[in-house]
């Protein structure tokens, strides 16, 4: 398309974000409009934003916890008074410890930025460029850059009256992006859905001011005063239509500032959106994807391409794929392409727990550094609740060779599925000091019906009662905003769940688990082959022990490396029924075996790491 005679465009991605990574959204909307003919200027104002408060309590607050402080801090700046500070600062005193803590602050610290700090940041911003000159102004909007970007709109459009505001990104689904049209009448425009297909038309439109009526993706205001909207923009079917991303305003603009950071640069990727799983079970508490979970991915060979782009130009060799779940023809035709090539390259990616051992091997050869699996728990009838249709044994395996490959994992645990029972956190409590030589989970956390997931969408279904805004959000907006369209995360009123106290001792190991994690000295379960023994060194707990296995114990112990069912176990070993028992037996009393979901699975990771 030949090059339009338009203004520049200027993207701009607002705080609280970290500032070690780059602004996936601005790396792709950028080359998506300049290669419809549009010239168009990114600015990473999260980075100014660090820069001005520091990174330490940038990266703090970027931090999501359920204060959402991160949103809470721009309140003043987007809206003027609200409610007291003292209210927000009692509520959520637990987390705002937690956040002020690594940060070097007290909580004065953040009423101080709400006050004066962040009204003062938006004012620079607005002050220290010209804005006027853009055909408009985009703003990409996604986990706690709502208030931000609301902020620094609503001054923009003081400052010129005339300079369209158009917001996007994956927070704007249908009710979000109403409610923002409702009460901001400083947005001009909400695109809702992949912007791939649809933005170049609206920004063309928006540039010449022209009507948008009739444009999928666009919610507008009419020039009745009235919102319009003709629907969702269509998902991308194909995704290697999108473009090379390019970060190369945020390098610059960083090392402007003279950010820096004590970890290599890793850019996010994006090779397939939509999630697979979540076609055929949507995951009862996953708000993500909402109306893209169709999936679609890049073919191999062009993310291949991708790599090899990326790393040359901006001489990186770590990638983080920002897909919900790994496609699954990546595994060898990705993955094993980069492990033939005995290339260097580091990547994370999400995936379904159920990937096994010799896979996992296999990407880990080819650079999977790092995972995020959706573990969610270590009961087969909890997992059958929330939907994951996979069993705790399959869970454990993954944790098991994990850390084995020295594949980074990130994982929680989740509680709180109407249906689930005491003796289900019986099991958890027995399981979890069985696994503390494995990563632990980031956290044990209450399942929450999050906007988009199937808790939200059908909650009586789910047997969640009634659902109602999480508290934080009265804190963050004025009282004419409807907060049950303009959330993300609700409360519930589900009864059909245990007691509080019986997820009590859960809670408490892992707490323990991730403390031992954080010490100087990590919980290890060993074991060393020589011919025909295994000598096993356990140090999970306490000051330790060692435990020798000789001949068929032997065998049967790493037979269950992977875990085997009872019935094959007693074919192999059946023969003297009464040893197998007794062997298996002391296994089992040592903790050294697990017996879970009719399997046998041996807990010690080989010490030679070449298996
Ligand atoms: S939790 Fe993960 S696997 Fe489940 S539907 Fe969501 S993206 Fe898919």
């Amino acid at each position: 398309m030949a090059k339009t005679k338009t203004a520049p465009i200027a993207l701009v991605s607002m705080p609280t974000l970290r500032d070690d990574i780059p602004s996936f959204q601005l790396a792709l909307l950028k080359p998506t409009l300049e290669r419809a003919g549009f010239s168009v200027v990114p600015h990473s104002v999260f980075l100014d934003f660090s820069r001005h408060v520091g990174p330490a309590l940038n990266q703090a607050l970027a931090e999501v916890r359920m204060a959402l402080t991160g949103e809470w801090i721009w309140t003043k700046a987007a809206f003027g008074a609200l409610r007291p500070a003292r209210e927000y600062l009692d509520r959520y005193r637990v987390d705002l410890d937690e956040l002020c803590g690594p940060a070097g602050v007290t909580p004065k610290a953040l009423v101080d930025l709400r006050e004066r700090g962040c009204p003062a940041f938006i004012e620079r911003v607005v002050e220290g460029h010209d804005w006027g000159q853009y055909a408009f102004v985009g703003f990409t909007v996604v986990f706690q850059q709502l208030l931000a970007s609301l902020a620094l709109a609503k001054a923009l459009k003081e400052k010129w009256p005339t300079l369209p505001i158009v917001f996007g990104g994956a927070t704007f689904e249908d009710d979000i992006a109403a409610e923002v049209m409702a009460q901001c009448p400083f947005a001009d425009v909400v695109h809702c859905g992949d912007a791939d297909l649809t933005l170049p038309e609206l920004a063309r439109r928006v540039s010449k001011r022209l009507p948008l009526d009739g444009l999928p993706g666009a919610m507008f205001r009419g020039r009745d005063g009235a919102v319009r909207y003709a629907g969702r923009a269509p998902n991308l079917e194909q995704m290697e239509l999108t473009p090379l991303p390019d970060f190369d305003e945020f390098l610059a603009h960083r090392g402007e500032l003279g950010l820096v950071s004590d970890r290599p640069l890793m850019l996010p990727l994006e090779t397939a959106r939509g999630c697979w799983y979540g076609m055929k079970n949507h995951c009862t508490f996953c708000g993500l994807n909402r109306q893209g979970m169709a999936f679609r991915s890049k073919p191999p060979a062009q993310v291949l391409e991708f790599l090899q782009a990326l790393s040359r130009r901006y001489g990186t060799r770590h990638f983080n794929a920002i897909d919900n779940i790994l496609a699954p023809e990546y595994a060898q035709a990705l993955f094993g392409v980069l492990a033939e090539a005995k290339t260097d390259l580091e990547l994370h990616y999400e995936i379904r727990p159920t990937v096994g051992r010799e896979q996992l091997r296999e990407m880990r050869r080819g650079g999977l550094v790092s995972v995020q699996p959706g573990v969610e728990s270590l009961s087969t009838h909890v997992l059958t609740l929330m939907k994951k249709f996979t069993t705790g044994v399959k869970n454990v395996e993954l944790l098991k060779w994990t850390a084995y490959y020295e594949i980074q994992n990130a994982y929680n645990l989740l509680y709180g599925f109407p249906g689930e029972t005491v003796a289900d956190y019986e099991l958890t409590a027995t399981l979890l000091p069985q696994l503390f030589h494995f990563q632990p989970p980031y956290g044990f956390v209450k399942a929450r019906a999050d906007r988009g997931s199937p808790m939200f969408e059908a909650p009586k279904e789910q047997q969640l009662g009634t659902l109602a805004p999480v508290a934080v959000y009265q804190h963050l907006f004025p009282p004419d905003f409807d907060l049950s369209r303009i959330s993300y995360y609700f409360d519930d009123t589900r009864t059909n769940v245990p007691p509080a106290d019986a997820y009590e001792a859960c809670h408490e190991l892992v707490d323990e688990w991730t403390a031992r994690w954080k010490s100087s000295e990590r919980p290890t379960l060993t074991y060393f082959k020589t011919p025909g023994s295994l000598s096993l060194f356990d140090r999970r707990r306490g000051d330790g022990h060692a435990t020798r296995f000789d001949g068929r114990a032997a065998e049967l112990y790493e037979f269950c490396a992977d875990a085997r069912r009872t019935v094959d176990v007693v074919e192999r070993f059946g023969d003297d029924r009464p040893w197998l028992d007794a062997t298996l037996a002391e296994m089992l009393e040592r903790r050294l075996l697990l017996d879970l979901d009719g399997r046998y699975l041996a807990l010690a990771l080989p010490a030679n790491r070449y298996h």
